[in-house]
């Protein structure tokens, strides 16, 4: 990582209450090296420069923690990134937890040989890749259930990612998504589905982004029952016909 783009990181993660130290450095740096790398055989970011990554990417996703620390101790706790992709916001915040578990569930298989590359590469323990999709997770009885938060990023609005988020989290988990500018019309439209599959809405925090004045917004869900066992639907349906 050149110098100016180390400092972004550095001084941006600073902005957010975190000091990285050297070995974080040095996982991001080559984070982002393959990143970049493999994005040119297979489409894992529409985002180009390093400055973009480490901005848009990498503080995005770290953006989350201190907000999560303020509901629950993020320390050794299991976290699932719902579609993660390229692994956000799942792996930086790995990067900066080290002592989560985290799962990494990716629809795509070839985003996943990517995942498994990255977790090879910079020798992350107690981090799992899951290639499927949330719906078939969410049935099974390893998954269902077992996380005290599921994340997720971009994967779909909120109505439909209720569906493939809550059946994931245990009775007194959250449910954390990041969205971005429409959170208010999401959260209309999802209110009644969110509370039919077992959650509440207990938070609403609005997060800054450094260098960048774009809305972020991250809605914390609380899982106060069970999800009944009808939910998650059968794969398409819950994109097809949110309820
Ligand atoms: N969360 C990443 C981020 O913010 O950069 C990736 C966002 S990308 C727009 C959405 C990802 O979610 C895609 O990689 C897609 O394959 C995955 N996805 C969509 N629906 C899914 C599902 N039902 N189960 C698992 N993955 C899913």
């Amino acid at each position: 990582m050149f110098k100016e783009d180390e400092s972004i990181l550095i001084d941006g993660a600073q902005k957010m209450g975190i000091n990285l130290h050297k070995e974080q450095i040095k996982k991001f740096s080559r984070y982002l090296e393959l990143l970049v790398q493999w994005n040119q055989k297979i489409n894992l970011t529409s985002l180009k420069t390093p400055q973009e990554i480490i901005i848009k990417h990498f503080l995005d996703s770290i953006s989350c923690i201190k907000v999560i620390n303020k509901y629950i101790n993020i320390e050794g706790i299991s976290i699932i990134d719902v579609g993660t992709g390229a692994g956000f916001p799942g792996i930086p915040i790995k990067i900066v937890c080290p002592s989560i578990s985290l799962s990494l569930l990716e629809a795509r298989k070839k985003k996943t040989i990517f995942l498994e590359k990255i977790i090879e590469e910079i020798n992350f323990q107690k981090v799992e890749v899951l290639n499927g999709r949330a719906e078939a997770f969410g049935k099974c009885p390893d998954y269902r259930e077992k996380y005290d938060i599921v994340l997720s990023r971009a994967v779909a609005l909120l109505s439909t990612l209720s569906e493939y988020c809550l059946p994931l989290v245990r009775v007194g988990g959250l449910f954390v998504a990041q969205k971005g500018r429409s959170y208010k019309e999401e959260i209309d439209k999802a209110l009644k589905t969110v509370q039919f599959l077992g959650g509440e809405l207990i938070g609403v925090e609005n997060v800054r982004i450094p260098f960048i004045n774009q809305e972020r917004h991250l809605l914390i869900i609380k899982k106060i029952k069970d999800t009944p066992s009808k939910y998650p639907r059968k794969e398409g349906l819950p994109q097809k016909r949110p309820l």
